[in-house]
């Protein structure tokens, strides 16, 4: 079984002590690559070291909803340099609106997303999107002022069927995380999950927040190699399970390098998105 966490915090300080180890355990359980989502400035340098030390870490930059009431020009020239510099660098976000928490004002949320917006259809990156309890604000933003290309992920979607197919009608991807795994907080999105499509659904932690059960009752903080969990548990409250996804891929051959990365991406999230990820890669990818 090979499997992409396409959503962590493994820059988090909580993860500082044991990285080895926890990037051996994502090894051990079949996690060949991972995505570290950006949230401000000093995350993103932290995250770029990271992919730097390990292999098969990719890297999205980014000002999250919640850090938007800082999200100043001179912050966001900072991290269009840094995706700019660095190659590991192939998506931009996190970025939307969390109207849950309200950490940052509404209004600095919704500049911040536009601006954002704009600079990744500048820079041709797909985007990682964080939405929570919107009202209906965040596919108006995305949908007006949205790069035409559409390439990005909802990550960590915890919406409603018509905003699950609004998103989709975009074009854009739909991240699922361990939620699904928790008999009560899930039940929604185990009705949802099996409606998307198999090549817009990609598997997440969003590491440390968010351990799927079984792993929940043990630890709390979570981590890559718990990903696995998200298709692979059994759905408390689910009779049965939805026909098992695209993500979860079990065909491709042991010993393989990292030089198939890009291979295993473009299957994972679709042929647009990953095109953009590995801008030079002949189409020929197709071949899996
Ligand atoms: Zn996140």
């Amino acid at each position: 079984m090979i499997l992409f966490d396409s959503h962590c915090h493994i820059d988090d300080p909580c993860f500082e002590q044991d990285m080895d180890a926890v990037f051996e355990r994502a090894r051990n359980a079949g996690v060949l690559a991972m995505t570290i989502a950006g949230v401000n400035a000093d995350m993103a340098l932290k995250a770029i070291e990271i992919a730097a030390r390990y292999d098969n870490v990719i890297t999205a930059v980014g000002i999250h909803p919640h850090d938007a009431a800082h999200c100043a020009p001179d912050i966001l020239d900072g991290l269009i340099c840094l995706a700019k510099e660095n190659d590991c660098v192939k998506a931009w976000g996190e970025t939307g609106l969390d109207f849950n928490r309200m950490f940052s004002p509404q209004k600095d949320q919704e500049a911040c997303l536009k601006a954002q917006l704009a600079i990744a259809g500048e820079l041709d990156l797909p985007l990682i999107f964080h939405e929570r309890d919107s009202m209906g604000r965040f596919y108006e933003i995305v949908k007006s002022e949205g790069p035409a290309s559409r390439k990005g992920v909802v990550h960590c979607f915890s919406g409603t069927r018509k905003e699950m197919f609004q998103y989709l009608d975009l074009g854009y991807h739909i991240g699922i995380t361990g939620i699904l795994t928790i008999q009560k907080r899930g039940r929604l999105l185990r009705e949802l999950a099996p409606l998307i499509p198999e090549d817009r659904i990609l598997i997440e932690t969003d590491a440390p927040y968010l351990t799927p059960a079984p792993q929940k009752n043990k630890v709390r903080r979570n981590e890559p190699a718990f990903v696995a969990s998200v298709p692979d548990s059994p759905w408390p409250g689910s009779g049965t399970r939805p026909r098992r996804p695209g993500y979860y891929i079990s065909t491709i051959p042991t010993g393989f390098s990292a030089q198939i990365l890009p291979d295993l991406l473009h299957l994972i999230f679709g042929h647009q998105f990953c095109r953009l990820l590995f801008p030079g890669r002949p189409k020929t990818a197709q071949t899996w």
